[in-house]
C-alpha cells in the first residue's frame, strides 16, 4: 500500500516506487512512502489563499467548536487507530496516549477557545496603555492570525499525537496547515488525517498532508509562514538555517532533544512515599513507549547515600518488565519503532558507557515473547549509573531515545540544581521531595533551565499526570537543547500563530479598529 498525501483539495499517489515501512513487531512492510511528484509551491498557495480564508470566515469559538467535532468523530473511529498503532511497536497503553492524548488535546482547545477566546479574529492583549496626558492618544496591543500557511514537521514517536498537539492551536488561531509526520510511522498519521478529511468538518484547503519529503517547500514560505518541527536537534539545527528561513525571518520553533532529569530530594529517603513514587515514575518513564519520549527521563538525580537503594529497587521493578508482542495484554513493552531505531539507541549506549556503567540490562539481548526477536525492533530496558558527571560527561550531552536511563549520585541540593541545568536546557525536569525548603530550592534553581517543573509528593499522588505527559494547558518545550520553543500552554499556544500588533491612536479608532470583526468585544477604553 503506497501512502498518499492530501494536496489542494485531493488524494495524491506518488507514482514512484517509495521507500518501504516496515512493521516494528515483524519487519514486513507495512506501507511504501514517496511524496515525488507532489508540486509544494501550490500547496503552500492553495493553503494561504482557499484554506487561511475559509478558516478566518468564523470566529475563535466557532473554529473551537470544529475541534470538538473533530475529536468526537476522530474517537468514533479510534479502534482502526488502535490496530495501526501496534505495527509502530506500541502497546495498548502507550497507544493510549499516542491516540487519546491527541484527541484530548483537540477537546481541551475546543473548550478553551470556547471560553477564553473572544467571538471574533482578533484577541485583545491586556488594558490599552494610556500614552497622551490628555488621554487623546493611546496604544491597545491586539493579536490578529497569521496570513500565511503553517508546516508541521513532526517526529516518528507520536503519530497521532504529534500532529494534533500542533493541529489544535494552529486551526483555533484561523491559520491553516501542511503536516509532514515523520516517515517511519506515517501510516497512522494517514490514517488519522483521512478520518479528519472524511469528517468533513474542517473547511476546504484548512489540513494538507506530505507522506514523505518536503522537496522544495521551504523556498516557497514567507513571513506570513510558521514551521513548527519536532525532531533531532541536528534535523532542526539544518533546517532552522534554510536559506529563505533566514532570509525572511520565517517563524520557526523546534521542539528537540531533550535530556530530562528527575531529582530525587535529600529528604525522601527509602521507606517515603516519595522514594516509592519515584521508583514508580522512573520505571514508567523507562518503559512507556519503550522509552521513545522526548520527555522521558534520562537522567536519574539522587542522593549519594541512597543511590544503591534506588539500583536495587528499580533493577526489581526492570525484572519484572515483560517485553513482546504490544497486542498482548500481559505485555509491559513492546518494541522500537524500527529496526534502524534500535541500531541508533545502541550507538548511543555505546557513547554513554564511555564514562557510565550499566547496572542493568543488556542491549544486545533481551527475552521477547510472542513475537521474533531477530525480527522485530525489541530491546530490554537499561539502567546505567554514571562515572563522570561533570559538565563533559556523556550523560549530559547523549539521547539514547529508547529505554534507556542513567543513575547520578549528589551529595547536596546545590549540586543536584547543577546536575539537572547541565542537560543544557529541557522540557521538562520533575522533584520529588515532601520538604518545603528543599522543594524550593531545587525548583527554582532548575526553572530557567526548564519549560515544566513537576513537583510530586505524597499530597498530590493521586491527581498527578506524571512526569512525562505534556498537557494542552501547559507549557511543552524548553530552552537550548530542547530547542528553544514552546507549544500548547493553553491561549498562548495559538497566540503563537498570531501576530502581535500595537496599535496607535484615539481611543475611539484603536477601539474601532480592534473591534471591526462582527461580535467582537471592545476595547475598554475611557471608561
Ligand atoms: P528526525 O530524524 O530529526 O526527524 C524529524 C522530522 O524531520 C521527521 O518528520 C523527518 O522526516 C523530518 N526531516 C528530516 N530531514 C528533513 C529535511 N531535510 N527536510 C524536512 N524534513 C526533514 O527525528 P526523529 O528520529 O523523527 O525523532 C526523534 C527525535 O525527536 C528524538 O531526538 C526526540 O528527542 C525528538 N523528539 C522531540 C520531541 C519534543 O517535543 N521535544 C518530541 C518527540 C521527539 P522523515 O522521517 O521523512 O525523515
Amino acid at each position: 500500500m503506497k501512502l498518499k498525501s492530501f494536496a489542494t483539495g485531493q488524494w495524491f499517489e506518488s507514482s514512484d516506487a517509495g521507500n518501504p515501512l516496515p512493521d516494528a513487531i515483524t519487519g514486513e512492510p507495512v506501507a511504501e512512502i514517496s511524496s515525488e511528484g507532489l508540486n509544494f509551491a501550490a500547496m503552500a498557495d492553495y493553503a494561504r489563499t482557499t484554506g487561511g480564508n475559509n478558516l478566518r470566515k468564523h470566529t475563535f469559538p466557532q473554529r473551537a467548536a470544529m475541534l470538538t467535532e473533530l475529536a468526537k468523530y476522530l474517537g468514533e473511529h479510534k479502534a482502526d487507530f488502535y490496530a495501526l498503532s501496534t505495527s509502530t511497536g506500541a502497546t495498548r497503553r502507550d497507544s493510549w496516549f499516542d491516540i487519546d492524548g491527541g484527541i484530548g488535546v483537540l477537546f481541551v482547545y475546543g473548550s478553551k477557545g470556547r471560553k477564553e477566546m473572544p467571538d471574533g479574529n482578533t484577541y485583545i492583549d491586556g488594558n490599552p496603555e494610556f500614552i497622551g496626558k490628555s488621554g487623546s492618544f493611546v496604544g491597545q496591543h491586539i493579536y490578529v492570525p497569521l496570513t500565511g500557511v503553517a508546516v508541521h514537521i513532526n517526529a516518528f514517536n507520536f503519530p497521532c499525537w504529534g500532529m494534533l498537539e500542533k493541529l489544535a492551536p494552529c486551526l483555533l488561531a484561523g491559520m491553516p496547515a501542511i503536516v509532514k509526520p515523520a516517515s517511519s510511522t506515517a501510516y497512522l498519521t494517514e490514517a488519522v488525517f483521512r478520518k479528519m478529511i472524511e469528517s468533513d468538518i474542517l473547511p476546504e484547503g484548512a489540513v494538507q498532508l506530505i507522506s514523505g519529503r518536503t522537496g522544495d517547500l521551504f523556498d516557497h514560505l514567507t513571513c506570513q509562514d510558521v514551521v513548527g518541527f519536532t525532531g533531532s536537534k541536528s534535523t532542526a539545527d539544518m533546517l532552522r538555517q534554510h536559506p529563505n528561513i533566514i532570509d525572511k525571518s520565517i517563524r520557526f520553533s523546534a521542539e528537540a532533544d531533550s535530556i530530562n532529569c528527575s531529582i530525587l530530594g535529600l529528604d525522601a529517603q527509602p521507606g517515603t512515599p516519595e522514594f516509592d513514587l519515584y521508583i514508580k515514575e522512573v520505571l514508567n518513564e523507562i518503559t512507556t513507549k519503550a522509552g521513545q519520549k522526548c520527555t522521558a527521563i534520562r537522567r536519574i538525580i539522587v542522593p549519594e547515600s541512597v543511590s544503591d537503594a534506588v539500583i536495587q529497587a528499580l533493577s526489581e521493578k526492570l525484572s519484572e518488565v515483560r517485553v513482546g508482542h504490544p497486542g498482548l495484554k500481559e505485555t509491559t513493552m513492546g518494541a522500537l519503532a524500527s529496526l534502524d531505531q534500535r541500531e541508533e539507541v545502541r550507538s548511543r549506549v555505546a557513547e554513554l558507557v564511555a564514562d557510565n556503567e550499566i547496572v542493568y540490562g543488556d542491549v544486545e539481548n533481551v527475552e521477547v515473547h510472542d513475537a521474533d526477536p531477530a525480527k522485530g525492533a525489541f530491546l530490554g530496558p537499561v539502567l546505567l549509573r554514571s562515572n563522570d558527571t561533570s559538565a563533559s560527561g556523556s550523560v549530559h550531552n547523549t539521547e539514547a531515545f529508547g529505554p534507556v536511563s542513567t543513575i547520578l549520585p549528589y551529595s547536596n541540593t546545590t549540586e543536584a540544581v547543577q546536575l539537572a541545568n547541565l542537560g543544557g536546557g529541557s522540557l521538562v525536569g520533575s522533584i520529588f521531595s515532601h520538604d518545603k525548603d528543599i522543594i524550593r530550592e531545587l525548583a527554582l534553581g532548575i526553572a530557567p533551565w526548564h519549560g515544566r517543573v513537576l513537583i510530586a509528593d505524597r499530597d498530590c499522588a493521586d491527581e498527578s499526570t506524571g512526569h512525562g505527559p505534556a498537557l494542552p494547558q501547559l507549557v511543552h518545550g524548553g530552552p537550548g537543547r530542547a530547542g528553544g520553543g514552546e507549544e500548547m500552554g493553553g491561549i498562548r499556544g495559538v497566540l503563537h500563530y498570531m501576530q502581535r500588533t500595537a496599535l496607535q491612536g484615539s481611543p475611539a479608532s484603536v477601539s474601532y479598529s480592534a473591534s471591526g470583526d462582527e461580535g467582537m468585544i471592545q476595547v475598554p477604553i475611557n471608561e
